[in-house]
Formats: C-alpha cells, structure tokens, sequence
C-alpha cells in the first residue's frame, strides 16, 4: 500500500501516520523528521533546509524531491510506503506520479486530515516531541505519562522550534497557498480521502481512517 497524508501542519499528520505505519506494515517518511535530523547533524542537506526550516517557508522542490524518491525507492519502503509531509506542492505531486509511472507503483489513497485553522495554533502551542525516538505529545490532548519526558526511551521533551506562533503563521500561509491545491489535484485522481481531524483525541481520527482504509482495501480486492 502507498499512501500520503495531506493537512495543515498541526492536523495530526505525524501523529497518524506512525499508527498506519504500525497497522498496515507500511514505511511512515516524514519528510520535515527528515530534515531536522540533516540540520541538526549540520550535513550539506542540514545546511540547505535550515533556513527553511526556521522561517517555516518551504524547501526548494529539487531537494524535497530528490530526498523523497531515492527514500521511496530504497529497500526499507519495498513493502509500501506512507508520505507524511510531501508532497506539499503541485510540482512535487507530478514528481511523485512520474516516479510511480516509471516504477509501475500506484497510490492507493490520498488522506487528508481536516483541521481549521483556529485550532492550529492550539494544537502547535502544545506539541511537544521526543528528539530520539521521535515520539510526539501534547500536553493537553495527548500527555506523556511523567510530564516532558518520552514514554518511549524516558528523554526529555522539546518543543519544535517552527511551532513558536510568529513560524505557524507563516507555515499556514504556505499550506494555503502552495498545498491546499493538492486536494483537488488528488480528487480528480479519485483517490482522495477525507478525514475530520477535529476529534480532540487521536484515537477518534485513527477509527475513521480504519473504516476509511478498509472500505477501500474492501473495493480494490479482485471480485
Ligand atoms: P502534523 O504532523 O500534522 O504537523 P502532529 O501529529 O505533530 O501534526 O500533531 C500536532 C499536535 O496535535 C501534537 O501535539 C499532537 O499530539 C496533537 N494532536 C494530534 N492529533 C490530535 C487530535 N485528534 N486531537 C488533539 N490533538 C491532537
Ligand atoms: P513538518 O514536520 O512536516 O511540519 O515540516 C517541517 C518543515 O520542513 C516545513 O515547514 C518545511 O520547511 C520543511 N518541509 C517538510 N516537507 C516539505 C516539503 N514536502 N516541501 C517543502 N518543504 C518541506
């Protein structure tokens, strides 16, 4: 199965991407985790995303592209992969169609996660996430169990430095503007797949998008 996961930063994206991963023996590639590994080992990748990072502009497409197909075409995503952050603008999307043309692959589903725009700010303010193991809380909706630090391999909990609300305004403004086309781009291709991302625990989302991808699995199967 190969997926992306399209939404606002904030949606829940990450959140739901490392349960998919986990239910359906998929590969989650966050493209943004990505990128923060490479900035801050300071590599030649790290150097060039930083201040794209920091402003919460976007990477060049040439990069992220470059990046995501050698990901995808790697032994580790031969059982399927799941994009989570990519792609973010129509000419990535063409780029991930071309590379699935050559590759005989295809896209099972497009699923977007949706969260308005109000609630973003609450849901960033309160992010916290685990440099190592990756893991990602709120400390609100989705608390670990010893307040900032990691459930998974007991670190201490850092808040991202793009989630300050002078970064998520500018984050919002490029998802508008340069990702938010991609929901009629993957519509016309019928694989688009919503989900309310507004259910105030991750639990309630994941449910949806189970029915969601079975009922789809369900339809794909040979009659
Ligand atoms: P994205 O990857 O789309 O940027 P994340 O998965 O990192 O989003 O989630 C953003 C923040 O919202 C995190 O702090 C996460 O714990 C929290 N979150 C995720 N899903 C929900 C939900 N359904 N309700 C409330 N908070 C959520
Ligand atoms: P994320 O973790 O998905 O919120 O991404 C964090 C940051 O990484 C974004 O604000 C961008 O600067 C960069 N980034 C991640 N994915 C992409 C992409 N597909 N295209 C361009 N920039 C990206």
């Amino acid at each position: 199965m190969n997926l992306v996961l399209l939404g606002p930063p904030g949606a829940g994206k990450g959140t739901q991407a490392a349960r998919i991963g986990e239910r359906y023996g998929v590969r989650h590639v966050s493209t943004g985790e990505t990128f923060r590994q490479a900035a801050a080992r300071d590599d030649e990748l790290g150097r060039t995303v930083q201040p794209y990072l920091e402003s919460g502009g976007l990477v060049p497409d040439e990069v992220v592209i470059r990046v995501v197909l050698a990901r995808i075409a790697a032994e580790e995503c031969a059982g399927g992969w799941l994009l989570d952050g990519f792609p973010r603008t129509v000419g990535q999307a063409e780029a991930l169609d071309e590379a699935l043309r050559a590759s005989e692959g295809r896209l099972q589903a497009a699923l977007l996660i949706e969260v308005d725009d109000g609630e973003i700010v609450e849901r960033l303010s309160g992010r916290r996430v685990c440099p190592t193991s990756g893991a990602i809380y709120h400390i609100r909706y989705n608390p670990p169990q010893r307040a900032g630090v990691c459930d998974i391999d007991g670190k201490p909990l850092i808040q991202r430095e793009d989630d300050r609300p002078e970064v998520v305004g500018e984050r919002l403004k490029k998802y508008h503007a340069q990702t938010a086309p991609l929901i009629p781009y993957y519509e016309q291709q019928g694989v688009l797949l919503r989900v309310s991302g507004t259910a105030k625990m991750p639990d309630e989302v994941s449910a949806q998008i189970w029915e969601l991808l079975n009922g789809r699995n369900r339809k794909q199967e040979p009659a």
